[in-house]
């Protein structure tokens, strides 16, 4: 009976071991897949992300009869941002415009930083005219609050491209088209001087 309660207690103590390992490595892979989807500056999803994420909302924009919109914000100047100010200074840019997107973003909204000083908010919206405001509204914000860094107030303006997939416009939904679309959308932004909005139309795709 002795050895039996020795062994039973050994089991135990093993399992319990065993219990804790398997708690450490469920924590150690949620935080793996945490910091897969990203962005390590800024603490905003990456580019993993919304292609995984992409899919769902389109479904879940169909099935409520709602558009998805992508809207794509460049920094201006960001590369004179860096040589004027040096790289360090540029990183704070980028992390003062990631705390204005989540300022400025909907809570439903998901928000990345897609690339060096490229960020994309990606919204369900009722229709587009919401997004066109969010859009705004950041751009206004960018212009008027000045990074300060090491005492001094560095310019940051924003230029965005808008596109959207409707409901009634099913088969043009593809994540890299509304991307591309954005894109030239904010070409456009760009092209007309920064420090604008501009929402993609048919005309824009030559
Ligand atoms: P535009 O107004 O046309 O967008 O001009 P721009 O200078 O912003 O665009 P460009 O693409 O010429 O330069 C982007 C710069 O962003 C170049 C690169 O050195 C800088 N950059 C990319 N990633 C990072 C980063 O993580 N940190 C910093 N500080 N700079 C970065
Ligand atoms: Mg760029
Ligand atoms: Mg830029």
């Amino acid at each position: 009976q002795n050895e039996i309660d020795v062994l039973a207690n050994k089991f135990a103590d093993m399992l319990q071991a065993l219990r804790e390992k398997q708690t450490e490595i469920d924590r150690v892979h949620k935080q793996l897949e945490k910091s897969a989807i990203t962005d390590t500056l800024t603490g905003l999803y990456n580019r993993r992300h919304l292609q995984e994420i992409f899919p769902k909302l389109r479904s879940q924009a169909q099935r409520d009869w709602r558009c998805l919109s992508v809207i794509l914000c460049d920094l201006d100047f960001f590369k004179k941002i860096n040589d004027q100010y040096g790289h360090l200074a540029g990183d704070h840019c980028l992390v003062h415009f990631s705390k204005l997107l989540k300022q400025h973003s909907r809570s439903n909204d998901f928000l990345y930083r897609i690339g060096g000083e490229e960020f994309v908010i990606l919204s369900i919206c009722k229709d587009t005219d919401g997004s066109v405001a969010i859009a705004d509204k950041l751009r206004l914000a960018s212009a008027d609050s000045p990074v300060v860094y090491r005492g001094k107030n560095i310019p940051l303006t924003v230029s965005c491209g808008v596109s959207f997939s409707t409901p009634d416009d099913p088969h043009d939904t593809a994540l890299q088209r509304l991307l591309s679309r954005a894109d030239k959308a904010l070409y456009e932004a760009k092209a007309e001087g920064r420090n604008r909005v501009c929402v993609y139309r048919p005309s824009v795709e030559v």
